[in-house]
């Protein structure tokens, strides 16, 4: 039996999961894993050969076709798609747009679920996405689900974006998290929704330290 540690961080879309799940696996020697980019480049491979998204045995038959693989530096996401660099391109809107449609498919969730499983195996990780602790862990040593107040995520995420998009609006950043968190806690395959033994933790008036220190108070005591 493995008795690895599994950190599982859960919650709406544009919460600064990753910021939390970054900073914890640094500060713990932890593997951080992304799961919400594995979508995304899932999403960006259908998109650019045009997957009919209702037609079952062209995503089976696209599914084979894809390999994804994350390559760790400085515990930010690279994620590489059939060996292609696709890190950037899976952050523009293009992508944002559709992958929740993307991930709301069953075909794709049980594969993606699957690879995930094999990856938090034997090793100590954080994850962060929508299902980990309900559905990809549920056994997980400690789960964490993350909320904030719907503008206030917004307009972190615009700053974000901004920088590397001056011409997107903040209308247009609201509308897509929105539209996410819709269709993410609404589809029929493992919705986001809270597992019962997940610890809330509201970071709309917090700094990423107090919510580094949150978490690090919660996992501690389970490390001995
Ligand atoms: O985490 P991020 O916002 O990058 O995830 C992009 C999308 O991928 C989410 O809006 C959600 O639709 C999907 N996702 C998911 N399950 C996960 C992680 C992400 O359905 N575990």
């Amino acid at each position: 039996m493995s008795n690895n540690i599994v950190i599982a961080i859960d919650g709406y879309s544009s919460c600064g999961k990753s910021t939390l799940a970054k900073a914890l696996a640094k500060k713990l020697h932890f593997i951080y894993i992304d799961s919400g980019a594995m979508y995304r480049a899932v999403t960006l491979y259908f998109l650019r050969n045009h997957v009919d998204l209702t037609n079952h045995e062209q995503i089976a038959e696209a599914l084979k076709n894809i390999h994804l693989n994350f390559h760790s530096r400085d515990y930010q996401t690279h994620i590489t798609l059939n060996d292609e660099e696709v890190s950037e391109e899976i952050r523009q809107m293009p992508v944002s747009d559709k992958v929740s449609e993307v991930a709301a498919l069953r075909e794709v969730r049980h594969e993606m679920v699957k690879q995930q499983q094999r990856m938090g195996r034997s090793k100590n990780i954080v994850m962060d996405g929508r299902d980990i602790g309900t559905t990809v862990f549920p056994d997980a040593t400690l789960k964490i689900f993350m909320t904030a107040d719907p503008k206030v995520r917004a307009e972190r995420r615009f700053k974000e974006l901004q920088e590397k998009n001056p011409n997107i609006t903040l209308e247009e950043v609201f509308e897509n998290i929105a539209h996410r968190d819709y269709q993410d806690t609404t589809r029929a395959e493992s919705p986001l929704v809270r597992a019962p033994d997940a610890i809330i933790l509201d970071n709309t008036n917090m700094t990423p330290d107090q919510q580094l220190q949150f978490a690090l108070d919660k996992v501690e005591p389970l490390l001995s």
